[in-house]
């Protein structure tokens, strides 16, 4: 029996389905998780120590490769003066300047620490500032797993939607628009029919939750629009694809400025650090200067803080987007044309450091294109990967992630593996 078999029988026992967050169980592929032991650059090595390429990157944040010598440093000095104070520190301040600095839409920025706590916060202030209760997110994107954020639509267009989760009262969500990605004439519609009523727009401005979905020209245009005439905010969640689709998210590759911005995963460089920002005058509705209340025992945690600091140094050196841009392309498009190759529907897409394989001859623009991905045969592909030393997201709904440690021969090596099991599909 494998280390890992044997460790995922122990966790079973006192945890939850084996795992701390689901999608790590392995439930959508099948078979049994790997345990993972430790990491370095684009390898991780499980409990059996076997290695494996790494394109889940801890689902984002390790966008420097993991254990990257100077941020493993930073986090050592650090916890040496001290784990947690409770009261202000100076690293603080440098991080939120190093945020707002970088993203011009965010003026001021509260730390948290996690996704999900971040928009959960950011939509109680839209709601606090707006004096409104509806809000509007698209089927598909995921938000963390805040109550009013776990739905998914009903059966007409503008139908309240379901909880995708047991334990969620239809009275949390009852307030929650869930639209389809991508139509923006369905978000007209819903505007002409609740437009005072809504607080804030929710999207990510490129999907990555599932698998990976860009916006069609005019999407987020439209979506900016309609909530400037509409007196709604617009809410970009960027916990995926700030600094990680590009220096300045997908706001700055797009050029549309949302009026609050959520962030995690690539700010924390691997530790918990959550965040969300925007324009002052919103922000200053936060306590204690306004009436939305927003608080966190380990909020700005230091040691936390100065994993994420200076992965935001090492993400500014000059030319770093560009290369990593570059790695995750040559690896998209490999993989696509490895699996047609071999008669295999498959594409590929990507941005920035994240890409989507999908199991179908074109690249989705919606979530129903997406739905008609081949499962089977990801699953296939998933593990015909997995035995040979790739470890990609175990779910055909996740994006991939690539690092700055992912050099030519590790893409080479990726690509060599994927020739031999698509020519298996
Ligand atoms: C991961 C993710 C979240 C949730 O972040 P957690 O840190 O897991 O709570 C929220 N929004 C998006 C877009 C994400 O990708």
């Amino acid at each position: 029996m494998s280390r890992n078999t044997e460790l995922f029988d122990r966790a079973c026992r006192t945890i939850p389905g084996g795992v701390n967050s689901p999608v790590r169980a392995f439930r959508s592929v099948g078979g049994s998780p790997r345990f993972i032991k430790r990491a370095q650059g684009p390898y991780v090595w499980d409990a059996d120590g076997q290695r494996y390429i790494d394109y889940v990157g801890s689902w984002g944040p390790a966008i420097l490769g993991h254990a990257h010598p100077e941020v493993i440093r930073a986090v050592q000095e650090a916890a040496v003066d001290g784990l947690s104070f409770g009261a202000p520190t100076e690293a603080e301040i440098e991080i939120a300047e190093a945020i707002a600095a970088r993203i011009p839409s965010i003026e001021k920025l509260r730390l948290v620490s996690s996704g999900t706590e971040a928009t959960m916060s950011a939509i109680r202030l839209a709601r606090g500032y707006t004096g409104r209760s509806r809000i509007v997110k698209f089927e598909g994107c995921y938000h963390g797993h805040a109550d009013s954020l776990l739905v998914k639509a009903g059966s007409g267009m503008l139908t309240f939607g379901n909880p995708t989760s047991s334990g969620v009262p239809v009275e949390f969500i009852q307030h929650t628009l869930v639209l389809d990605y991508n139509k923006l004439e369905a978000v007209e519609a819903a505007f002409k029919e609740y437009g005072a009523e809504i607080a804030c727009v929710i999207v990510e401005p490129v999907a990555g939750n599932m698998n990976l979905v860009k916006p069609l020209p005019g999407f987020l245009e439209g979506l900016r629009a309609l909530c400037t005439q509409y007196g709604a905010l617009l809410i970009f969640d960027e916990v995926m694809t700030g600094f990680r689709a590009g220096p300045q998210g997908v706001q700055g590759l797009m050029g549309i400025t949302p009026d609050l911005t959520t962030l995690a995963k690539v700010i924390g460089g691997g530790m918990p650090v959550g965040a969300f920002g925007g324009r002052a005058d919103i922000m200053e509705h936060i306590a204690p200067l306004g009436g939305v209340y927003q608080a966190g025992t380990l909020s700005g945690n230091p040691v936390a803080v100065a994993a994420g600091l200076t992965t935001l140094k090492l993400l500014a050196e000059p030319g770093f987007y560009e290369r990593l841009s570059e790695q995750t392309r040559k690896l998209a498009e490999g993989l696509a044309e490895r699996g047609r190759a071999a008669g295999v529907a498959v594409s590929g897409d990507y941005v920035g450091g994240m890409f989507g394989l999908y199991f179908r001859d074109a690249i989705p623009t919606t979530f129903d294109e997406m739905s008609e991905c081949n499962i089977e045969l990801f699953k296939r592909f998933f593990h015909g990967m997995l035995i040979r030393g790739v470890h990609f997201a175990p779910s055909a709904f996740e994006a991939g992630f690539v690092s700055a440690a992912h050099d030519d021969a590790v893409i080479a090596e990726t690509l060599a593996i994927a020739e031999e099991v698509f020519a298996k599909l």
